[in-house]
């Protein structure tokens, strides 16, 4: 159920099969760990064999954005779609409330994240937030401490990458939690300071266009997509010239 992009893993389940498997591992106790995958790590964990291996070892890896599913078509795959980071937080956040599972946040500035509690409480008015904590305290014993004394279901943590999937794989052992996720900037985006681009973006997979144009220093960014897909189409000739 997994599909490797030039040494990266990725699901092949959809979105529905992903969140069932999901609430099935909470129902069960399990710990899951989920990592969204876009070009920008694919291409530095091919140079970092350390973060190849966090990604890798992650419970389910998510094709977050358009650039990872047409990289998986290029190369003969079958990821379709796309489950952005901030989907997925909010599908899990939806199954939190149908459940009412507990859920606590880690990340961001402290009004951010605080913010982004309030307007997900209001949306999600069933599921229980179990604490937050902002993502400048330093005290790692500390952090421990306050989120297993509430044993959430669900873990965000918004500390950016990899420093969040660091922190994930550095404590999961030790806390008391079912589901662990890194969500990046999503609390920013809860917490309504940035902007998610309106629906004609998000449906037609061109959500970078429109943070290009609001943004566009992120340009640098956004070149990698058009060399990682150069990559993943030269990778796959070189793959078939050795085979044949
Ligand atoms: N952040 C944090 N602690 C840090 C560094 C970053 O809490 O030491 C937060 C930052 O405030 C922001 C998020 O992590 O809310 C990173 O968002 P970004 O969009 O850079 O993450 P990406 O999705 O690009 O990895």
């Amino acid at each position: 159920m997994k599909e490797n992009i030039m040494g990266v893993d990725v699901t092949t389940l959809n979105e529905q099969q992903l969140m069932s498997r999901i609430e099935d591992d909470i129902k069960r106790f399990q710990k899951v760990r989920i990592v969204a995958i876009n070009p920008e790590k694919i291409m530095m964990a091919e140079q970092d064999l350390n973060l190849r291996h966090l990604l890798n070892e992650s419970t389910y890896q998510i094709p977050d954005g358009i650039g990872v599913s047409i990289a998986s078509k290029l190369s003969g795959g079958i990821v379709k779609g796309r489950v952005t980071g901030i989907g997925m937080m909010g599908n899990l956040l939806a199954l939190a409330n149908k459940n009412e599972w507990k859920i606590f946040m880690y990340g961001a500035k402290p009004e951010i994240v605080n913010q982004a509690a309030r307007n997900i409480q209001k949306k999600y008015p069933k599921l229980i937030i179990s604490g937050t904590l902002d993502g400048y305290i330093n005290d790692t014993q500390q952090i421990m401490k306050t989120i297993n004394e509430v044993q959430p279901h669900i873990l965000f943590v918004a500390l950016g990458s990899p420093k969040q999937e660091l922190f994930i794989k550095n404590n999961m052992e030790q806390l008391h939690v079912n589901v662990f996720q890194g969500v990046g900037g999503s609390f920013d985006v809860f917490s309504g300071h940035v902007k998610r681009a309106p629906e004609l973006f998000l449906k037609t997979g061109t959500e970078w266009l429109y943070r290009l144009i609001k943004q566009p220093s992120r340009i640098k960014r956004q070149w990698a997509l058009p060399l990682f897909l150069a990559k993943v189409v030269t990778s796959r000739r070189r793959t078939r010239k050795q085979h044949s």
